[in-house]
């Protein structure tokens, strides 16, 4: 399967977590990105595993993913890559994020979740669809310098009150939407 990705660090984690279960082929360097316009993250898959299919006739698989904070009604949801502008780094995207939450110090004010949906479409016209979510909450300040993206400011329920960035690789796979949503898509495949 040909996999829809240009992040670097995104692939990376998907290779891992799929071990050797799944061989991805990154995407070819001819093929240029799409334009993720779609407001859901399984309508902005679609867009990039079709567009895939259609430049290479291969098994295309594309993930789109991103953070949902309740205090800011779901923000920045499917405009979490580009948050703080387009091309934004990490850094500002993490620094517009504690200041839109600056007045709201509790917690429990601060709950957020990770979602992943990952879209397989064959050329056959088949399509196989895969979710996965991981809950937690905003911490005040970045700690931790594994991952990517949101991960030093993201504190999941299921650890030790650690964040994403202070968690080793197979930890955070484990329990992450990205970790739930492969599990999953991976049965799917299984049980096809
Ligand atoms: P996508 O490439 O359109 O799916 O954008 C995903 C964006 O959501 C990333 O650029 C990150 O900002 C954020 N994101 C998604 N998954 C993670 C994660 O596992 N850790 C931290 N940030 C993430």
């Amino acid at each position: 399967m040909v996999l829809a990705s240009a992040n670097p660090k995104k692939v990376a984690e998907l290779r891992e977590i799929l071990d050797h279960e799944i061989d991805l082929v990154p995407r070819p360097p001819e093929v240029p990105e799409v334009v993720e316009d779609a407001d859901t993250f399984v309508g902005n898959a679609r867009l990039k595993a079709a567009a895939l299919l259609a430049a290479t006739g291969i098994a295309s698989v594309a993930d789109d993913s991103g953070l949902e904070v309740d205090a800011l009604d779901g923000a920045p949801g499917v405009w979490s890559a580009r948050y703080a502008g387009e091309g934004a780094t990490d850094e500002a995207n993490v620094d517009k994020l504690l200041a839109a939450l600056a007045e709201r110090p509790d917690p429990a004010d601060r709950r957020a979740r990770f979602r992943c949906v990952v879209v397989l479409q064959r050329p056959d016209g088949s399509e196989v669809v895969a979710d996965g979510t991981c809950e937690g909450h905003i911490a005040p300040a970045p700690r931790g310098a594994g991952g990517f993206g949101y991960d030093p400011v993201f504190v999941p329920d299921d650890a030790d009150g650690r964040t994403f960035g202070e968690l080793g690789a197979e930890e955070k796979h484990a329990i992450s939407h990205r970790g739930h949503a492969l599990a999953a898509f991976v049965a799917q495949l299984r049980d096809a």
